[in-house]
């Protein structure tokens, strides 16, 4: 029974968490400074339930200061190799992903 709980409740914050993503993303064309509130919102609710970020969403997310990143308006996003490097534009700092 506890353990059942345990995963409804990690479900929900996986949902909740895909969900603040969605609006991180329709907010941004009229309201970019909120997709960051959303973000953080996102993090604290990842940490809270010990789930982790979904693959597709961490890499929108700036590791170093925690931005939104979006390609072409807060990343910029170039091919290196076997790895993507997108460097945030808020912070200016780098991140190399395999793609
Ligand atoms: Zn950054």
């Amino acid at each position: 029974m506890r353990k059942k709980q345990k995963d409804w409740a990690k479900d929900m914050a996986h949902q909740r968490i895909q969900r603040l993503f969605e609006l991180a993303y329709h907010e941004f064309k009229t309201h970019p400074e909120r997709s960051n509130r959303y973000v953080v919102l996102a993090r604290r609710i990842g940490m809270r339930y010990r789930v982790r970020m979904p693959h597709e969403l961490k890499r929108m997310v700036c590791k170093h200061c925690h931005a939104y990143l979006v390609q072409g308006a807060t990343a910029r996003t170039r091919l290196q190799g076997t790895h993507i490097a997108t460097t945030c534009l808020s912070c200016g700092k780098q991140m190399r992903l395999p793609y």
